[in-house]
């Protein structure tokens, strides 16, 4: 077989000598070294070289096979030209081949050393055409852009391409060069038609310099991430340097060892304290000033300044706590009592796992204070925590550890500030906790004292549990409504509803006095306060239920003295009369109300709960010739202003049996006052003492005085419960009231009041308006039988 090339002719032989390629592919004019060692293979080297030095190279299958069979051969191959030869020692050869033709086996015949193929010669022919000639241009393209891309190929191959104008010549040295894996480079070699070679060619370019592309830029990107770091680690170094140089290296390192000291002395549990030693060794790492390092230094500063361990004794010796209950309290027997029974309980069962105290009740009755007195009994740590306002779970919870001013929440703050594991954290004003879009704070809470939970407290920014379960957490509240309802279900409460005026004399004389002198650094007998004056200051320049006021006054009263005493003026010890009061506390701020006495036509008492406690306020009704206007006054809250007109319906109702006209309020304005304008008054439970001022207003019977009402009423007249009764009647009794409406429905609240307060009191308890007019009317010989009136409202 002949084949021509170029000017020269080659002579092939019938039969070949087999060089099989273990991971190459050799195409035709293309020159090669080869380095071979296979036995089989240097013989068929050594054969062609004792003939015409051409034989024929095809690659094999699997390029681990160490002895291919002829299955495990491709059947399309080159035939080369041997150029070069080398014999190296060891007997393997370093050959240079050159490409001649491609050819295919038409027949396998083995011979003992070496492979024979008989073949087929596959010339190249000479096809060109325009469209030849633009692929062959986009393919070099192509094949520039990859050169230029990968290092590995030299850029002087692109001359060499570029001089190219057969277009199998190009494919073939474009394939050779291709840094492809060998079934690839076999698929191209064994494409017959120039232009399909060109086009497959132009696909492995493609996704070839895809691949290149990625390849540089994951490069860049990992190069420029070297550099950072670099970059950084000189910075650092230098950063060390300087602060050698001004003296601080030291100070970084030694406030690492005395975290590391503090750590290992906190007494931590086992995984808190792992933590808190990785979080120290990140510390070390870091560069002192950034800003990671404080948000970490403050990390561990907390987890080093929390108590883990450390708890106080518990005395839980119940006359010592009854002891300390009397020495700091006056009265409150049933109070001291019920929470002597609580202790008594935490003592036998020896856990908290009780409900949690609730003092319920209005500002400045001992809440507070109480509190105190118990954790002062028992020997433990107090912490006062307001929880008035606290919208956000968060506040409970605590803020991820995310930013520089994040901090755990108010209860791991509580437990810091505390230091013993084991403190009284007093919960203020449970009842005005919100909730908005930041999440329930209430349900926090519930965790916090759930004994069956708060064993592990999660506190967002501390990350690891915290345990309360040792915490006696008591509560306050001033109004029980306002309180969650899940909340409340895990309380028993105890109410305190206020003081009457000799109790808080007495608490004065005992308590505050003493307490006053010693914060104004005077002596007990320096100041003295008769009871007649101790009386004057809560009649006239005080109105609440508790004694914060009257404290507050005191206070005055002690500085006043202690001022003269410092300034060199004598004067102790100062004996202050009620005749002196206004020259220590000004002019009285509440003048002595008695209840009105006379003229009390369209005048009725009534029982108004805030959250300060209980008041008496008297309804006033005129009548005016007019249109059948009604005016209110006096800062009435909605519901208040409903209760006006259900009392106005009642009256309409029952216009006939009270001798009034049928159309009487057609030709009358009626206005209702509240007097006491300051306080806004909202709530149903004034209904009843409306309905009885403007009866009496109509018909002009006068009220009787000393009588005090307070229930809801329905516009057929029946008499429905409210509120906060305690209070009101601890306030009736403080105004002189001598008889009291309530509502039948309130009779389970009796209970609650006190002993002393019930005693002075005579409460009618009432179902139907009837009844209320009956007790709080005066009998004039116009006066009706009133207990007529049910059969007009009841149908
Ligand atoms: P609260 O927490 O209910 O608002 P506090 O506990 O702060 O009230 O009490 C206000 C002041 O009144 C405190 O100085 C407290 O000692 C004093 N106080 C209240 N009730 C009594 C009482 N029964 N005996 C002695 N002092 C009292």
């Amino acid at each position: 077989m002949q084949i021509k090339r170029d000017d020269e002719i080659f002579d092939i032989e019938d039969r070949l000598p087999l060089l099989p390629l273990r991971d190459v592919v050799l195409f035709p004019y293309m020159t090669t070294p080869l380095l071979v060692g296979r036995a089989g293979s240097v013989n068929a080297i050594e054969a062609a070289v004792q003939r015409d030095r051409i034989l024929f190279a095809t690659s094999q299958m699997k390029p681990e096979m160490v002895d291919p069979a002829r299955d495990d051969l491709h059947k399309v191959g080159t035939v080369i030209r041997i150029l070069q030869l080398f014999r190296l020692p060891d007997g393997t050869m370093r050959v240079l081949v050159e490409g001649i033709c491609r050819a295919r086996v038409k027949r396998f015949m083995a011979s003992e050393d070496y492979f024979q193929v008989k073949l087929e010669l596959m010339p190249d022919e000479v096809n060109r055409s325009a469209e030849t000639e633009a692929l062959m241009r986009s393919t070099l393209t192509q094949f520039t852009d990859y050169v230029h891309l990968n290092r590995r190929i030299s850029d002087e191959v692109l001359l060499t391409v570029n001089n190219i104008a057969d277009p199998h010549t190009l494919a073939y040295t474009i394939a050779s060069h291709l840094l492809v894996k060998v079934p690839v480079k076999q698929e191209v070699l064994e494409i017959d038609d120039p232009m399909l070679r060109l086009k497959r060619l132009s696909e492995v370019l493609l996704s070839e310099l895809e691949i290149v592309k990625l390849e540089r830029k994951i490069e860049g990107q990992v190069r420029s991430q070297v550099h950072k770091n670099q970059k950084e680690f000189y910075l650092n170094e230098q950063l060390k340097a300087i602060r050698k140089e001004l003296g601080y290296q030291n100070e970084f390192a030694s406030e690492i060892e005395e975290l590391e000291r503090d750590i290992k002395k906190a007494r931590m549990p086992k995984e808190v304290q792992e933590k808190a030693v990785r979080e120290l060794d990140r510390l070390s790492k870091m560069s002192f000033m950034s800003p990671e390092a404080t948000v970490l230094r403050n990390y561990l500063d907390w987890l080093v300044g929390l108590p883990w361990k450390k708890r106080s004794n518990d005395n839980l010796d119940l006359a010592a706590v009854q002891k300390c209950l009397d020495e700091d309290h006056h009265g409150l027997k049933k109070i001291k009592e019920r929470i002597l029974e609580y202790m008594a309980i935490i003592k036998l069962s020896k856990s908290l796992k009780g409900p949690i105290l609730c003092f319920a009740g209005p500002p400045g009755v001992g809440k507070t204070s109480l509190g105190k007195s118990i954790a002062r009994s028992l020997g433990r740590k107090f912490v006062r925590m307001s929880l008035g306002g606290v919208k956000d779970e968060s506040e409970i919870r605590g803020h991820r550890r995310t930013y520089i001013g994040s901090m755990p929440g108010r209860i791991i703050q509580a437990m810091k500030k505390a230091g013993t594991i084991n403190p009284v954290i007093l919960l203020d004003e449970v009842d005005k906790i919100g909730s908005d879009w930041r999440g329930d704070p209430s349900s926090a809470l519930l965790e916090v004292l759930d004994p069956e939970q708060n064993n592990a407290f999660n506190d967002h920014y501390l990350e690891v549990d915290y345990d309360l379960s040792q915490v006696l957490f008591i509560t306050t509240a001033n109004y029980l409504g306002n309180i969650p309802a899940p909340l409340r279900d895990r309380m028993e409460i105890i109410q305190l509803p206020g003081y009457l005026e000799n109790e808080k004399v007495q608490i004065a004389r005992d308590f505050l006095v003493k307490k006053q002198l010693a914060a104004t650094g005077l002596k007990e007998g320096d100041v003295i306060l008769s009871e007649k004056t101790l009386g004057e200051i809560v009649t006239q320049y005080t109105r609440e239920a508790g004694v914060r006021n009257l404290e507050r006054e005191i206070a005055t009263i002690c500085r006043k003295v202690a001022r003269k005493v410092a300034g060199g003026e004598g004067g102790v010890p100062a004996t202050v009369t009620p005749a002196q009061l206004s020259k220590y506390l000004g002019v009285p701020k509440f003048l002595d109300q008695p209840l009105e006495q006379e003229r009390r036509i369209g005048l009725a008492n009534g029982l108004a709960w805030t959250e300060f406690g209980g008041d008496v306020m008297t309804i006033e009704v005129s009548i005016l010739t007019g249109k059948g206007k009604v005016n209110l006054t006096g800062k009435l809250g909605e519901v208040m202003r409903e209760s006006a007109h259900a009392a106005l319906s009642y009256a309409r109702r029952i216009s006939g049996f009270l001798g009034l006209e049928k159309n009487f309020y057609q030709n009358i304005d009626i206005h209702i006052h509240v007097p006491e304008g300051a306080v806004p008054k909202d709530g149903p439970s004034a209904g009843i003492t409306m309905a009885v001022a403007l009866i009496s207003a109509l018909t002009g019977i006068p009220t009787l005085p000393h009588v005090a009402m307070t229930g809801e009423i329905t516009l057929r007249g029946s008499v429905m419960p409210i509120g906060g009764l305690t209070e009101k009647s601890v306030a009736a009794r403080r105004h002189g009231v001598k008889t009291l409406i309530v509502p039948a429905g309130n009779r389970k609240d009796l209970e609650e009041i006190p002993k002393e307060v019930r005693q002075g009191l005579d409460i009618i308890l009432v179902e139907h308006m009837d009844e209320v007019l009956e007790h709080t009317l005066a009998k004039t010989e116009k006066s009706p039988d009133f207990r007529q009136t049910r059969n007009l409202t009841t149908h």
